[in-house]
């Protein structure tokens, strides 16, 4: 743990705060009070790195029937859209809105890097890799040459408390992340059947509303890559999106906004986002209507979900 100060990264002015931790904490409490009032939530800390909390949002009493689903952010210091995208949302979400789903949120997975508006964490480890152990040593991971041999200090922390997780996200999981080379948006998305499914075409839409996608192929360092119509399907790393996937999460997405693009916007979009990702997921695990003729099983199943040994 290091006391010494640290440079605050200029925040830009059309969002001042956005790597300012303290006010993000802020607003977090009082947005979770907030939550609280409409449906009782609990908030706790999951451990700390630098001193600084890792919280855990998650229903206090889950609704039978509704779906699991968790909403990830900032597991990279300098992509603070998606962390802001998720207070934003706890501080306006309705209560159709947040009884829909059971929805849990870790809303800041790195906070010394966000607070230091750098991507990897005090310790100069990345916080989105080290999970998967047969990808680890991958000489075509992402970073392999200096990311860690192992879980990062938050990744520790996440592996620790990890069935717990497994189960909040039991029928979805988003990681909000930003790509900082770009001025448009894309996601990953790991699931089985035809593309784009109902949460990608969801995901994507709330993506185009506010920037173009990526072109087929990617761009700049993404050149070459399989990305097709805004997605890049099915991909494994050692990130802890393929740990969930792993784990039997059915869907893992990460989404990525694009950081030279304006905060404001990079910030709506990610709020947008968890809302698309609650109404998506309530869509498909919707009971069939009672009335008329009974036949056949729901939509969806749900045998072999859930956490695996
Ligand atoms: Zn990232």
């Amino acid at each position: 743990m290091e006391d010494t100060p640290h440079p605050r990264p200029v925040s830009p002015p059309d969002f001042p705060e956005l790597h300012d931790i303290d006010a993000f904490n802020k607003r977090l409490k009082a947005a979770f009070d907030r939550v609280s009032k409409i449906r009782p939530y609990k908030m706790e800390s999951l451990g700390q790195v630098g001193g600084r909390d890792i919280f855990l949002l998650s229903p206090e009493a889950p609704i039978e029937g509704k779906p699991n689903v968790l909403t990830a952010g900032g597991f990279h210091g300098e992509e603070a859209g998606g962390p802001w995208g998720i207070i934003e949302f706890l501080e306006t979400a309705d209560e159709e809105t947040l009884k829909s789903v059971n929805h849990s949120f870790l809303p800041l997975v790195n906070p010394t890097g966000f607070e230091r508006g750098v991507r990897f964490n005090i310790h100069g480890e990345n916080p989105n890799r080290g999970f998967v152990a047969e990808y680890i040593d991958g000489a075509e991971e992402e970073d392999a040459e200096w990311t860690n041999r192992g879980p990062s200090a938050e990744g520790k922390i996440l592996l620790k408390h990890g069935a717990k997780l497994v189960s909040l996200a039991r029928d979805g999981f988003v990681s909000q992340h930003e790509d900082d080379g770009l001025n448009e948006g894309f996601i990953f998305i790991n699931e089985q059947g035809p593309m784009p499914s109902p949460t990608a075409t969801a995901l994507l839409n709330t993506i185009k509303k506010h920037f173009p996608l990526i072109p087929d192929g990617g761009k700049n360092e993404l050149e070459g890559s399989p990305i097709k119509d805004g997605m890049w399907v099915n991909g494994m790393d050692s990130s802890f999106e393929t740990w969930m996937l792993n784990q039997g999460v059915p869907r893992t997405i990460t989404t990525e906004t694009p950081a030279l693009e304006p905060a404001r916007s990079r910030v709506d979009c990610n709020r947008e986002m968890v809302k698309a990702f609650a109404d998506v997921t309530a869509e498909i695990y919707a009971k069939p209507p009672e009335t008329g003729p009974k036949k056949g099983p729901a939509l969806i199943k749900k045998k072999d979900r859930g956490p695996q040994p």
